[in-house]
């Protein structure tokens, strides 16, 4: 059996054991198949090729001190991808398919849930494609969930550390009324070319206006925003953005901790007045936010300047993961153990 050198792990993918399978035919859901292979075969004229009916999700599993293995927050990922499922015209898969095979696809790779120490952990990547073999628009009659693991490693390798973000506003990731609020990978591939742009120049990522009136903020690409004013969280709401697990514990947390939570419309001009800006999504639980730059605006909104996160978001952030890693109790019924 190979040597995994956990420190070394990044966000990537690295081959498993096993994957976990199950197939959808005429609205008939069959049996969980487990499968070596990391390959699928599709027909080529498959309605996820050519009308984009996919969806995906992503979690972790992580090993706790105690050396049990923990999945945060499995059932409200289940639900999401019923509502991704909804949103493209997609079979839903019922919740405790969902649950039986991400539990299923853990134990049986358990080899490769990264140890306590490590800061590493198992992400899971649910997935589910269209398969009819059709050229005319319309949603498919078959369907192939399947989900399979890798493990990755500390998200942040020099520490937890703020980086910039760019707003660019001759960019936008969805419609105002489209599929922002699911996840699919159309969502993802309509932010490749302003990713990469924005990476090119030095950014992270791009933090998103609504794409109706470029006036408030929306979310970043991959992960939700929130700002921090005083003793108050602050989070857009709208109806272009994914509905963020990790933003939605961090609000749970931050009004346990005796913050005010604001979900609401937010000015862009209202980032001058935070003191410390995130991003929030499974990958990095936080990802603290140096500097926003409004290019086209020529402006600058600033947020760390020793390079130091803001100590509201380095304390959601431990809070969250000592939750994770099961250093705290679990009072919110947001763990799973795979025994
Ligand atoms: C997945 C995703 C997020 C983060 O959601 P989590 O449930 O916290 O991982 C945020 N924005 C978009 C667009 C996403 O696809």
């Amino acid at each position: 059996m190979e040597q995994i050198n956990w420190s070394d792990l990044t966000f990537g993918y690295m081959p498993t054991d096993y994957n976990v399978r199950c197939v959808c035919k005429n609205g008939v859901w069959g049996e969980l198949e487990v499968s070596s292979s990391e390959y699928i075969n599709i027909h080529m004229a498959a309605t996820c090729l050519h009308y984009g009916q996919e969806a995906f999700e992503g979690m972790k599993a992580f090993r706790g001190k105690d050396g049990r293995v923990r999945i945060f927050r499995m059932r409200d990922n289940a639900e999401r991808m019923q509502s991704s499922s909804r949103g493209i015209m997609m079979a839903q898969l019922p919740v405790e398919k969902f649950e039986e095979a991400v539990l299923k696809v853990v134990k049986l790779n358990e080899r490769f849930v990264p140890p306590y120490q490590s800061g590493a952990s198992l992400y899971i990547r649910p997935l589910l494609i269209g398969t009819s073999a059709q050229v005319g628009v319309k949603p498919a009659r078959d369907y192939m969930f399947l989900v399979f693991v890798t493990p990755v490693g500390p998200y942040f390798k020099a520490g937890f550390k703020p980086t910039p973000y760019a707003i660019m506003r001759q960019y936008d990731r969805v419609a105002p009324l489209g599929t922002g609020t699911i996840k699919v990978g159309g969502n993802y591939a309509a932010s490749l070319a302003a990713g990469e742009k924005a990476h090119e120049m030095g950014y992270s990522a791009v933090l998103y206006l609504d794409s109706k009136e470029k006036k408030y903020l929306d979310e970043c690409g991959p992960a939700n925003f929130f700002g921090i004013r005083g003793n108050s969280y602050i989070t857009p709401k709208s109806d272009s953005i994914l509905p963020s697990i990790t933003n939605k514990s961090l609000m749970t947390l931050a009004e346990e901790m005796g913050m005010t939570v604001e979900r609401r419309h937010i000015l862009v001009e209202e980032l001058a007045t935070f003191d410390e800006a995130g991003a929030c999504g499974t990958a990095a639980v936080i990802s603290p936010v140096s500097r926003i730059d409004d290019i086209d605006e020529n402006k600058s909104y600033v947020f760390s300047k020793d390079g130091e996160p803001g100590k509201v978001c380095l304390k959601l952030y431990n809070k969250l993961r000592a939750i994770q890693y099961g250093d705290e109790p679990d009072t919110h019924g947001w763990i799973t153990y795979v025994d």
